[in-house]
């Protein structure tokens, strides 16, 4: 395994991302739902593509769910992540699908449909989150 290369970067946010960084930083994982018609979505955006409407809450997701698809990054190498880099995108609980690094776990441990937890971690004065399998 490669080691990380620099320190974490911080991540670029804007008004739609801030309340998801700060979540992070608080401990939760924050996804928007939709005060018009109650859908979630994830990557936050400034209006629900369902219904059009701007209005929308922060909703704490439990952090449990399955991994829908994975992959495996190795190359160019990323400010702060050692590689290979295993990415997995996960099926939430909640019916919503998230991204996210699984950097703690061996890329042959990963399985379509394997449970996932989230772990929350803070590297070099930024505040992120990490999928680790649940068994493990
Ligand atoms: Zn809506």
């Amino acid at each position: 395994m490669a080691e990380a290369k620099g320190p974490a970067t911080k991540p670029v946010s804007n008004r739609d991302f801030d309340f998801f960084y700060q979540g992070l930083a608080d401990g939760a994982l924050l996804v928007q739902q939709c005060d018009g018609c109650g859908a979630l979505r994830c990557p936050p955006g400034p209006s629900c593509p369902e219904c059009r409407s701007f209005a929308w809450t922060a909703l704490p997701l439990g952090g449990t769910g399955r991994i829908f698809s994975y992959t495996v990054h190795h190359h160019p190498p990323l400010a702060g992540f050692a590689t290979p880099l295993p990415v997995a995108l996960v099926e939430m609980d909640e019916a919503i699908r998230m991204v996210g690094p699984m950097d703690d776990t061996a890329p042959d441990r990963l399985r379509i449909g394997a449970r996932i937890a989230t772990r929350f971690v803070e590297r070099d004065g930024v505040a992120g989150f990490r999928f680790v399998l649940a068994d493990a």
